[in-house]
């Protein structure tokens, strides 16, 4: 694309300082104590590419809780796990329009929608395992290949998250009531849950994880086959239409790239066969969405036909 052919490390640079000029406001995160306490003046945008190149500008060293950018990458983990088929027995592909603590059952008990909290605690259900360290120690594995480097968990956040997630718990609770949670013990979902959204990523790191999508599910630094190329398709299917909450359909239409956001700040978005792209900024607009990151990849989007509907 346009993108890879520019000088990316200048284009990213410039991107974010007309950003930063125009776009100012939001508030942090604080339904989870801890996330309250971030610098809400960190921007940073990163883009790697499925041949291995990784370019980025501002603040793309600095660390930050994945949050709800878990979803996809825990997602493409279960349908290589137990099969796509089984997964849509217990999750729908629906954007719900709701938004991201939306109590959301539909006809068959299924949570519509994998990348709100309903579904994506059922999701996290679906991976194999005796019980919650074990179920954890799994996604951790598999989200840290799509990462290519072990990540960490922040031991504050998850405690937080924890502490405050009645929620969580009960939408558990709902989804076991109804026949979806695939496990009948409602902490051994929401435990792993809680530690896979206080995993520590980077803009770097976001943005390798979507190359790792956008390369069919081979990581393009190490070459590790972390999911199939149904599963990255499934995944990034979802991510189209369901990435941003209550946003994804306006969110479609402006950017045109299969993404996920979350709480923390950041947003990963896919160029399939091109590029991954991460961003963190985490002051947040209404719908939980980076309101900068929002606005980098919209600026980025029309700046370089990034939409997948662009060029036809
Ligand atoms: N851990 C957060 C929660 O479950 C994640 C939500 C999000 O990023 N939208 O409330």
């Amino acid at each position: 694309s346009r993108l890879l052919g520019a000088a990316v490390d200048e284009e990213l640079a410039r991107a974010l300082g007309r950003v930063v000029e125009s776009v100012d406001g939001g508030k942090v995160a604080d339904g989870i104590p801890e996330l309250a306490d971030v610098d809400p003046d960190r921007f940073g945008v990163s883009v790697a590419s499925v041949l291995g190149r990784v370019y980025g500008a501002g603040d793309t060293g600095v660390g930050f809780t994945i949050q709800s950018a878990s979803k996809p990458f825990v997602y493409a983990f279960a349908c290589e796990t137990v099969g796509t088929d089984a997964v849509h027995r217990s999750v729908g592909v629906e954007p719900s329009g709701e938004p991201f603590n939306a109590i959301s059952l539909d006809e068959l008990g299924r949570p519509e929608n994998p990348f709100i909290n309903a579904g994506a605690i059922v999701t996290t259900s679906l991976v194999p395992a005796a019980d919650a360290e074990e179920r954890f120690s799994r996604i951790h594995e598999a989200l840290s290949r799509f990462a290519g480097r072990e990540l960490d968990v922040d031991e504050e956040v998850y405690t937080s998250e924890a502490d405050t997630g009645h929620r969580n718990r009960a939408l558990a609770g709902l989804a076991l009531a109804a026949g979806s949670l695939a496990t009948d013990d409602v902490d051994s979902a929401t435990d792993p849950y809680f530690r896979q959204c206080s995993l520590i990523v980077t803009t770097e790191d976001l943005a390798l994880m979507g190359a790792t999508l956008a390369n069919g599910g081979v990581h393009p630094l190490t070459r590790d086959r972390v999911v199939g190329e149904r599963a990255a398709r499934d995944t990034l299917s979802v991510m189209a239409t369901c990435g941003m909450y209550d946003r994804s359909g306006s969110w479609a239409f402006r950017v045109g790239m299969p993404a996920k956001s979350g709480v923390g700040g950041g947003i990963v978005a896919v160029r399939p066969g091109e590029f991954g792209v991460g961003v963190f900024s985490p002051p947040l607009d209404e719908a939980g969405n980076s309101l900068r990151g929002v606005a980098m990849l919209e600026e980025l989007s029309a700046r370089f036909g990034l939409h997948m509907f662009d060029h036809l």
